[in-house]
């Protein structure tokens, strides 16, 4: 999944690469399961590079609500910059405050990483199986999306709570 950058002679060089899910390693928050493809436009400047591409692929995520896998497609555009890695620590090249620059080292870009990093900006911070999804029972834990439960519901009248800690108080101090 390394771009070799020694075999890159011209300004702009196109880019079409497809890696197989398995050149992933499992993520905690998503797993690639479709062969993940880039394609884009490597611009060169002596031994600056800008990767101008996109990103299409397909990751299996854990539904924040029910718990089941489900997948979503991943569709990222994006335009990095790419320095050599004598540059890190620059202080005008500090990718912690410019999140669309990276460093290379050993002549390569790694395209993996590009990918997982696209994985991570499409995957919403609490991914849905669908949109009205129902959840697990809070008593019994039943997925309520494909079962039903008979567990009595649980909402309470929260003035009824109220005073039902105003009572218990009253007799935690009569004691
Ligand atoms: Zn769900
Ligand atoms: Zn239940």
């Amino acid at each position: 999944m390394l771009l070799d950058l020694t075999s890159i002679r011209q300004p702009e060089t196109p880019v079409d690469r497809t890696m197989a899910p398995e050149a992933f390693a499992a993520d905690e928050e998503f797993r690639i399961v479709t062969p993940a493809r880039l394609v884009g436009t490597l611009h060169k400047d002596e031994d600056r590079y800008r990767l101008v591409g996109r990103v299409t692929t397909e990751v299996e995520l854990a539904c924040s609500r029910c718990a089941e896998p489900y997948r979503m497609p991943v569709d990222g555009a994006f335009e990095l910059r790419f320095l050599p890695q004598a540059l890190a620590g620059h202080k005008d090249e500090d990718p912690d405050t410019d999140p669309t620059t990276a460093f290379y080292a050993d002549d390569a870009i790694d395209l993996g990483q590009v990918v997982r990093e696209q994985c991570y900006l499409a995957i919403p911070m609490k991914p849905l199986c669908t949109p009205d999804c129902q959840g697990l029972c809070s008593q019994c834990g039943i997925n309520l999306n494909t079962e039903r439960c008979q567990c009595a519901p649980t909402w309470q009248d929260p003035r009824l709570a109220v005073l039902q800690t105003l009572a218990s108080a009253r007799t935690n101090d009569d004691a």
